[in-house]
């Protein structure tokens, strides 16, 4: 009989974290649950700390430390509270931690995870957008373990375990291309929230939504992607593909083409990233072949969906750019998902940040902090003058 590994869940009330939740109430025989995290959801916190016998449950917003321990008076789960909380939960011991909250704010607890050496299946990809080559220096340093849980990353490492690099010639980023696929640039001028919140094929946090819908969600992939897989930029190429079924592929020096294929559930690569290397049952809806019928793939449009362009820009020229595109777009979401700004002001919003700040060589974590409080306050500032 093997023991039971201990999990800890950041950000547990979100679409990943209840996706987690499910899989790991499916096999209480596998996995125990030490610490998880929320930001401001007691309710959903308190309730998923008891469905799961979690050891502790901490909440990010400090204010709500009281409502937290009403939620779980009468058990013995561990309550605390604020940001410092969220790291010491990321440095209790545990086997394995999904990192899910949104946006850079998982960077910090993401890193403590790393520094213990466990094996992290990372959904939070600002945070390698933001960190780089910083956070996989900490992950080889520390002896860690990175698992992709995007569906993206988990089909390319799927397929490309046990494949030498040199092998590899190009990476297939998949993309559905959102809800405005096929949308004018005229037409995309007065997108709602409403609209931009409905994703075609996946259901998913309002943040990523938004991000696919204007396909930054695809340009921060293609920098995790790169931070991930031993392969040039140049050689990552996104392919517009609406039905969501190829997650992506890898091709090799042979003409061989490699793909993971899947329902869009994110619960498939949530638990390839708590069994790996062993896979365990997910109840996920089977593909029916027939009924899908055809699969389609093209070019993507970078004219109307710039988000694209200025990803890989801010790729090829490295240092502190990510970062800074990364913290723009989350202001920027935030605005749009506040009805102050219009849906293609979120790419211009970026863009404009890109060019004001300007990237320096990225040298240390601190770095990346200190860029990532500078682009909020510049973009806050810019947002709050036009
Ligand atoms: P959600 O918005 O649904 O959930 C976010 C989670 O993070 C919630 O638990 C939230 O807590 C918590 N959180 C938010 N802000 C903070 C903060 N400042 N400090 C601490 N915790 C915080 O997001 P998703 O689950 O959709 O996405 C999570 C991450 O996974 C993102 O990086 C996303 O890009 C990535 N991802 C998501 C996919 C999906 O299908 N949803 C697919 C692939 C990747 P509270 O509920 O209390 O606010």
């Amino acid at each position: 009989m093997t023991s039971k590994k201990s999990v800890s869940v950041f950000g547990v009330t979100g679409s990943i974290g209840a996706s987690t939740v499910d899989i790991l109430k499916s096999h209480t025989d596998k996995y125990c649950v030490e610490a998880i995290t929320a930001h401001r959801n007691v309710d959903a916190l308190a309730k998923a700390a008891r469905d799961l016998g979690a050891k502790c449950a901490v909440i990010g917003d400090a204010s709500r430390y009281g409502a937290l321990c009403d939620a779980l008076a009468g058990s013995d789960i561990e309550v605390a509270a604020g940001e410092e909380a969220l790291i010491e939960a990321a440095e209790r011991p545990s086997d394995i931690v999904i990192a899910a909250i949104v946006g850079a704010a998982g960077l910090k607890p993401t890193l403590a995870a790393i520094r213990r050496g466990v094996r992290v299946g990372l959904a939070n990809k600002e945070t390698l957008v933001c960190a780089g080559a910083l956070m996989t220096a900490e992950v080889v340093k520390h002896g860690a373990t990175l698992i992709p849980v995007d569906s993206e990353h988990s089909a390319i490492f799927q397929v490309l375990e046990d494949r030498k690099d040199d092998r590899i010639d190009r990476i297939l980023l998949t993309a559905s291309g959102g809800p405005f696929r096929e949308w004018s640039l005229a037409d995309m001028k007065s997108v709602t929230r409403a609209q931009a919140l409905a994703h075609p094929n996946w259901e998913m946090g309002a943040k990523i939504s938004i991000d696919s819908a204007t396909m930054m969600n695809k340009g921060l992939e293609l920098i995790e992607a790169w931070h991930l897989f031993p392969v040039p930029e140049g050689r990552i190429e996104i392919v517009v593909h609406p039905q969501s079924v190829v997650h992506s592929m890898v091709e090799y020096c042979d003409g061989s083409v490699l793909a993971q294929l899947g329902s869009p559930d994110m619960r498939t690569p949530i638990a390839y990233a708590l069994s790996w290397p062993d896979r365990i049952k997910v109840d996920a809806p089977r593909l029916d072949f027939a009924t899908i019928g055809g699969l389609n793939f093209q070019s993507p449009d970078l004219e109307r969906f710039p988000a694209l362009r200025l990803a890989r820009q801010a790729l090829q020229e490295g240092g502190t750019l990510p970062t800074i595109l990364n913290g723009a777009n989350e202001v920027a979401v935030e605005a749009f998902l506040n009805d102050r700004i219009g849906f293609l002001d979120i790419a211009n919003t970026v863009e404009k940040m890109m060019t004001k700040i300007g990237s320096s060589a990225l040298t240390s974590l601190e770095q990346v902090f200190e860029t990532d409080a500078l682009v909020r306050r510049e973009t806050a500032n810019y947002l709050a003058s036009v």
